[in-house]
């Protein structure tokens, strides 16, 4: 296991001002911590953060990373607590192994697949800091290392992870040698098999052209001299998991495959690489469509770099890379490569240097979720606008991706429009919460559900995801369907029991085509919403049916009260009063729950409740087609409060008024309207407008209104 100084010597050799105390205190404390923990090689753990911190060391990376490296495990796997290490190794510290922790919990959750592309957004919006993610990688890439003690199942899961989201991220950090580690790893413990013969061919290959390659460095170099330039030049084997991939992608076996190999010159000069490639594409003929120049256009992430392929000695191609010796390091450790030291030994102050670094840093944040291309890794331009999503999960572990201010009903919608229909409920992170809270990342989320629901028409406006809306409405406009199509049928039912004749579906169905409908339903819906009339619908039936208009009807009113429920069949309940309904309320003076009430049918309206006593109900009598027996049915728990109108007449004295506006607010009865007409110089009439929760309620407004001395008359006004 690495010494305490021995990791210190490590950071000494490219940062002189090290802190070395934060360093030996990180080291203490971590080995402290961890103790007598033993990972799976049955190693001390404490070795694990150590060499990931040398990983770092490699990369040349700040105090701060090295120290959050040491420190990475502590908080979820031992005693250690955030605080504590806020409070020995500071907020900025601190800020690093909370954002470490953080990802590794996610970790912890089964991943799809599928998923790839949004864990690696997560991934970036836990990790606002791109040391987190660095830290993240090196821990990743000595886990990979030393994999072969895991169970092969778990094995087979890290290597698939590794290969899906930590070797790309990585490669879009620039930092090509551990991607390709990375990638190696995995690829050796995904297929083994495909791993061996690739490196044996990889080995024939190179006892046999060893020479070549030697040929090629030299004539080269030579070459370039030639033209004055001084160049290093390296030739190397592509990995196994490079060729594989090639070998996947263009069907080709490993004997097909050419460009096996690529050279890499390296130059003094941007004019050098130039020039340089003057004297490579005179020397041998270029392959068309391989020419890249990342000089004049870099990548995203910074990377610079002439590519070019000929067709070398032996018609052997051949992959060249020509760069300078700085863009060589940015493509080696790519973000890591920028890190302070290189630039600031002799800045004077160490802070300054680190903010410059840290802002460096923030800034290529910006390129990573940049990407290549538009449709490569991640499309936004600012690692922040992941911000505006949060990252849940299903019990499962399924990961689901919501605009930020999601709620729970999101969530099912994007689960299963099912799940949304029928939620009632949620579970968050294991407890019982409004379907209305605000999701956080990382929440996980149990959706509730309860059969035969329809959602609620208000959550239309209450959701944040376009899915969620528009099922809801889908839904909605269903239920308003079956509501008509329920209507429809009661209508009929009384128009053949008023005819005498009788009614069923099949002779329905029989008489679809001379009503030009082409189902039940549709003739059903056509006469609950009014579009259709009963009439036309028993003479289709009955072709011989003469319409003797009856009298209207004397009741047909079942009651909330039970007084004379038995006299009629069973009415059309009024569920929920609300606006997605085809039922509504007489506009003035309409009823209140205890009230005896009738419905009538408008055409294209829906059906109008008015009190059985009001006199509008005169209009309709002589269309006894249009009048439906309604009831109440109203559950306790959705009490609501319904609008009713009283006629007041009262003393003209100063506070009259405000004596009658006491005695309803006391009732808890709550005025809409007041309406004053003065009629004598002694009274005043005027129209109240309020509304109350039933019946009762209203009359005992009126009873405790008749009892003040200033009122000399109450009445209700029923339309
Ligand atoms: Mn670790």
């Amino acid at each position: 296991m690495m010494r305490q100084y021995e990791l210190v010597e490590r950071v000494k050799r490219y940062n002189p001002s090290t802190d070395e105390a934060l360093l030996n205190r990180a080291y203490v404390y971590a080995m402290m911590a961890h103790g007598n923990q033993k990972r799976a090689s049955g190693d001390l753990f404490f070795g694990h953060p150590l060499e990931v911190a040398a990983i770092l060391t490699d990369l040349k990376l700040d105090d701060a990373t090295i120290a959050a490296a040491v420190l990475h495990d502590t908080v979820e796997d031992t005693q250690a607590t955030l605080e504590e290490i806020n409070k020995s190794f500071g907020p900025q510290i601190g800020a690093l192994v909370d954002g470490l922790t953080k990802i590794k919990r996610l970790d912890l959750v089964s991943k799809r697949a599928a998923q790839g592309e949004n864990f690696r957004k997560l991934l970036l919006a836990v990790a606002d800091d791109v040391r987190v993610l660095l830290v993240k990688l090196a821990d990743r890439l000595h886990n990979m290392r030393t994999l072969g003690f895991m169970p092969p199942e778990k094995r087979k899961r890290i290597a698939e992870e590794t290969l899906e989201i930590y070797a790309p991220l990585a490669g879009r950090m620039g930092i090509q040698e551990m991607r390709e580690e990375l990638e190696g790893l995995s690829f050796q413990n995904l297929d083994p098999e495909a791993y061996e013969a690739i490196s044996r061919h990889l080995r024939e290959v190179t006892s046999k052209s060893e020479k070549l390659v030697e040929e090629i460095e030299q004539d080269l170099k030579a070459k370039l001299l030639a033209q004055g330039i001084e160049a290093e030049v390296t030739g190397r084997q592509k990995r196994p998991y490079s060729i594989w991939r090639k070998m996947e992608r263009k069907s080709v076996s490993f004997e097909q495959l050419s460009d096996i190999f690529g050279f890499r010159v390296i130059v003094g000069t941007n004019d050098e690489c130039y020039r340089a490639l003057g004297v490579v594409h005179t020397t041998w003929p270029m392959v068309p469509g391989r020419y890249k120049d990342y000089i004049s256009t870099p990548k995203q992430n910074d990377y610079r770099s002439i590519h070019t392929t000929v067709i070398g000695p032996g018609r052997q191609r051949v992959e060249l890379q020509i760069r300078t010796r700085d863009m060589d390091e940015i493509a080696e450790y790519g973000i890591a490569a920028h890190a302070l030291y290189k630039e600031g030994v002799n800045d004077s102050s160490r802070l300054a240097k680190e903010s410059r670094a840290y802002q460096w840093l923030r800034r290529t944040i910006d390129l990573l979720a940049e990407g290549d291309n538009p449709e490569e890794f991640l499309e936004h331009t600012k690692l922040e606008l992941f911000h505006d999503q949060v990252f849940c999960f299903t019990p499962k572990g399924r990961l689901i991706a919501l605009p930020r201010g999601a709620t729970p009903i999101d969530f099912a919608y994007a689960v299963h429009t099912d799940v949304g229909n029928t939620a009632v409920g949620c579970k968050i992170n294991g407890r019982m919460s409004p379907l209305l809270t605000e999701l956080q990342n990382g929440d996980e989320v149990e959706i509730v559900r309860a059969d035969g629901q329809t959602p609620p028409a208000a959550w239309e406006s209450l959701v944040m995801t376009g899915k969620a809306r528009a099922s809801i409405r889908r839904a909605t406009r269903a239920a308003v369907r079956r509501q008509y199509t329920g209507l429809g049928h009661q209508i009929l039912e009384r128009a053949f029991e008023r005819a005498g004749r009788a009614f069923s579906d099949e002779k329905l169905k029989g008489a679809l085509p001379r009503l030009a409908r082409a189902s039940m339903e549709d003739v059903l819906a056509a006469v609950g919403r009014g579009e259709m009339f009963s009439g036309d619908v028993v003479r289709a039936v009955y072709p011989d049916y003469k319409d003797e208009r009856r009298p209207v009807p004397t009741v047909g009113v079942a009651q909330a009260d039970g007084q004379s429920g038995e006299s009629t069949p069973s009415g059309i309940p009024i569920r929920g009063l609300n606006s997605d309904m085809p039922i509504r309320f007489a506009p003035e003076g309409g009823a209140v729950p205890g009230d005896r009430i009738v419905g009538i049918l408008t055409p294209g309206e829906g059906v109008t409740i008015y009190p059985i006593q009001s006199s509008a109900l005169a209009a309709f009598d002589n269309e006894p087609d249009r009048w439906i027996d309604v009831r109440w049915d109203l559950e306790t728990s959705d009490r609501q409060r319904f609008p009713a109108r009283i006629k007041l007449q009262s003393i003209n004295e100063p506070g009259s008024l405000a004596q009658i506006a006491q005695v309803i607010a006391d009732h808890d009865g709550n005025i809409d309207n007041v309406s004053m007409k003065r009629r004598t110089q002694d009274f005043t009439d005027m129209t109240v407008d309020l509304t109350v929760w039933d019946l009762k309620h209203l009359n005992a407004i009126i009873a405790e209104l008749r009892a003040k001395r200033v009122v000399s008359r109450v009445d209700r006004v029923n339309g």
